[in-house]
């Protein structure tokens, strides 16, 4: 069965811009706690050029929106994050290049995609970034059966404040040291709304 179609590939990256793009102050508030203060900056520019992107061009597969998505992202973002969400959406669109996504190939995908922007960041499951949430998705989506893939958006969202008192041990935030604890990782609330998006188009 197919749980993800190019439609829905496409609304996908719409309901995540709109998502950012709401929250791009809230994000960049808790950039400027541990981080340089861009995060909200860089994805909601970001993402309105990934949606200018794919409004533009029709596409044959969910591979190639989200390789279009990969391209535009590690071009437009900069910083830590875009080449580490490029990675992530390019990783998936290449497990999924010439397959209908069902729900194999998509928990082989989001695995991937795990395991790129772990060797990218060199980061792993812990360390106070945007890898928590990604790396708990995939276990998630292990566990449990697409029919229960609605309850995707709390998982996430446990995930981001479990990094809140955690300190950091990559990126920017964790030249805080200590100082780095009792704020939420923003790239860990950027990928919560990524996956909340994806509830909401499967459920839509
Ligand atoms: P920058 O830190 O370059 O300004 P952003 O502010 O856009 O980039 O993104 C910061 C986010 O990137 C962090 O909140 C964290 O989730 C993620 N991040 C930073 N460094 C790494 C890393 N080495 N591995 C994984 N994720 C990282
Ligand atoms: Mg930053
Ligand atoms: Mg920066």
């Amino acid at each position: 069965m197919i749980i993800l179609t190019v439609e829905q590939a496409v609304e996908w990256m719409k309901v995540t811009q709109q998502k950012v793009s709401a929250n791009k102050d809230l994000l960049t508030e808790l950039d400027q706690a541990i981080g340089d203060g861009d995060h909200g900056i860089n994805l909601d520019r970001g993402f309105r050029e990934v949606v200018a992107k794919i409004d533009d061009v029709t596409y044959d597969s969910v591979a190639d929106v989200l390789k279009s998505v990969a391209m535009t992202l590690m071009a437009k973002v900069g910083g830590a994050s875009g080449p580490l969400y490029g990675t992530a959406f390019l990783k998936m669109a290449t497990t999924m290049q010439g397959k209908e996504v069902d729900e194999v190939v998509f928990k082989e995908a989001v695995n991937k995609a795990v395991e790129g922007i772990k060797q990218r960041g060199k980061a792993a499951f812990g360390e106070k970034t945007l890898v928590d949430v990604w790396e708990q998705v995939a276990n998630f989506l292990k566990e449990e059966p697409v029919e229960d893939w609605g309850a995707l958006p709390e998982v996430c969202q446990a995930t981001m404040e479990d990094t809140r008192e955690m300190m950091a041990t990559k990126g920017r935030a964790s030249y805080l040291k200590e100082r780095s604890k009792g704020h939420v990782d923003p790239g860990s609330m950027s990928s919560y709304y990524i996956f909340e998006a994806l509830a909401e188009v499967r459920k839509s």
